[in-house]
């Protein structure tokens, strides 16, 4: 767990550096987003990218549960889908592999005595190919795939959700072998507090019964699959229900890439394209963004009528992908400006900083989710950051006011800073809480507080807070010309890549580099 948490919070400010972005209006989903990544953060669960790309396409399995009420229509998958559409998740697949000569030949199994799982829960975050998993298995079997949501379990009346279960299983059953999925099982099955309703409690019953309620030898396969495990209520983790967990995580560079090659099959991609590049640039890309962004260039390429698809369209689908498409600019001068110098702040500090992640593009165009412009950086992936590295993302965060302060003075501070100072207050308070980062290293005051509430540790966050904008304005004072000359060339450009800013800040830096923040 320990482990998990801290790649949580490495993701988390991973993301936070990403992509530094003044927002003009604060009310919408880039806050939202802002939030879920500190939920994410939290559960040490999932992680977040540049900014927690939400795939929107309805959850595979909604045309089946349409048919709910009805009870479920198995699919014939057989034929359609099987391990090859499945790229990396070695270790999802492999426990599936064993599934799958279980559905084939049970009585092997039996004869041998050994006990299949029942049920196997599949968790990571959203995207990572979870629904696909389970299909394959079925295809792979060549059994009818059951799939239902947690969610068309849940009813306003009471006994409805439980009578769907016994419903799905009866049918199940009959069907004989076959792979039966729930997605979003959290839905139906979470941690039993105060809060939760009868009909909840009724119909997670009836489906922890159905489970133990069923032969082994009867070849029904329970897959879930859910983004929230911390959730879960216990009772479904036993012995005999799902106890068999499997960990879905976002791909690491190199499953990057096979999940790109698998994709990429049948596109004309132009010989420029570089796809270990782009599997670089990818950090924290789910499965099903990785093939969205394959699928967005592939669109681009088409509307412009270009014989292939060129490293332009696979560039713009990155960009529209991470921070949103570009729309014109709209502000005044004067507030682009604003921007400019703030932007120029992020990329400043940024290089000198943290010089492990590579500036993408820095942009005064307004952006996705309420961006006024960005800072787009690839962080390095790392297991577990240190103290330094976090410390240095702070910087990066508040490099954006700072640079307002310092340029355009204290009256003409900006609203577009919230979401920057938001992320770098939740950084600082798991560096204090939870890390022993700021003063004492072996204490752990979130442990220590457990159970007695309190909200200590604010005075001390707000202490490192104000400490790292301190030494982030003067880094600013002293590069003051190299930051100018960014804000002037993002002025008469709107948009820079990396390159670019690059070039400009070093021909305008003097030769010292501060030796840390
Ligand atoms: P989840 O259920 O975990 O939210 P899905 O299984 O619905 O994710 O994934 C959506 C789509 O993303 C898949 O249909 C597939 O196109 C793509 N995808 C996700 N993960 C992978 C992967 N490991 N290999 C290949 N494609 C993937
Ligand atoms: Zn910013
Ligand atoms: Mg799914």
């Amino acid at each position: 767990m320990g482990m998990k948490r801290f790649r949580a919070i490495l993701a988390g400010a991973a993301a936070a550096a990403a992509l530094c972005g003044l927002l003009l209006s604060m009310t919408i989903d880039s806050a939202a987003r802002t939030r879920a990544t500190v939920a994410q953060v939290l559960t040490a669960l999932a992680l977040a990218g540049f900014v927690a790309t939400a795939v929107t396409r309805p959850a595979p399995g909604h045309a089946e549960a349409a048919g709910a009420t009805r009870g479920a229509v198995p699919e014939d998958v057989r034929g359609r889908c099987n391990f090859s559409k499945v790229a990396a998740n070695e270790q999802a697949l492999a426990s599936l592999r064993e599934l799958r000569d279980y559905l084939r030949e049970p009585e092997k199994y039996v004869r041998y005595g050994a006990r299949i799982p029942r049920g196997v829960l599949l968790y990571g975050p959203p995207g990572t190919g979870k629904t696909l998993l389970a299909r394959a298995l079925a295809g792979e079997a060549g059994v009818p795939f059951f799939a239902l949501s947690g969610s068309d379990f849940v009813e306003k009346f009471v006994g409805v959700g439980a009578s769907r279960v016994r419903e799905l299983f009866r049918k199940a059953r009959k069907a004989g072998k076959c792979v039966v999925f729930i997605d979003e099982i959290d839905a139906m099955g979470k941690r039993r507090d105060d809060s939760v309703s009868d009909e909840r409690d009724q119909t997670l019953n009836a489906l922890l019964s159905e489970m133990s309620g069923f032969y082994t030898g009867d070849g029904v396969i329970v897959i879930a699959a859910t983004n929230r495990m911390e959730a879960l209520d216990p009772a479904l983790l036993r012995p005999g229900r799902f106890d068999r967990q499997i960990e879905v995580g976002l791909p690491g560079r190199a499953e990057r890439l096979s999940i790109l090659k698998l994709h990429s099959a049948g596109k004309p991609l132009d010989a420029e394209v570089s796809l270990d590049e782009l599997a670089a640039q990818t950090v924290s890309f789910s499965g099903a963004s990785l093939e969205n962004l394959l699928n967005e260039a592939a669109l681009l390429a088409a509307l412009r009528g270009t014989p292939t698809i060129g490293k332009s369209e696979v560039q713009t689908a990155f960009y529209r992908a991470v921070a949103g498409s570009d729309r014109p600019a709209t502000a005044s001068p004067e507030e682009l400006w604003s921007i400019a110098v703030h932007e120029a702040g992020h990329a400043l500090v940024s290089y000198l900083l943290a010089p492990e992640s590579r500036i993408l593009r820095v942009s005064i165009l307004p952006a996705g989710g309420g961006a006024a412009g960005y800072n787009l950086c690839v962080p390095r992936e790392r297991v577990m950051p240190d103290k330094r590295q976090m410390e240095s993302q702070i910087c990066v965060l508040l490099a954006g006011r700072a640079a307002e302060q310092a340029v355009l003075g204290e009256e003409a501070l900006t609203a577009g800073a919230s979401g920057d100072l938001s992320r770098a207050a939740e950084l600082a308070m798991a560096m204090v809480m939870e890390l022993g980062m700021a003063g004492e290293p072996a204490v752990s005051l979130k442990a220590l507080q457990r159970g007695c509430g309190g909200a200590g540790g604010q005075e001390a966050s707000r202490a490192l807070l104000n400490r790292l904008y301190d030494s982030t304005l003067s880094l600013i004072d002293r590069y003051n010309r190299a930051l100018n000359a960014l804000a002037e060339a993002l002025m008469r450009s709107e948009s820079l890549t990396g390159e670019e800013a690059v070039k400009i800040l070093e021909d305008n830096l003097s030769d010292e580099r501060p030796e840390s923040a």
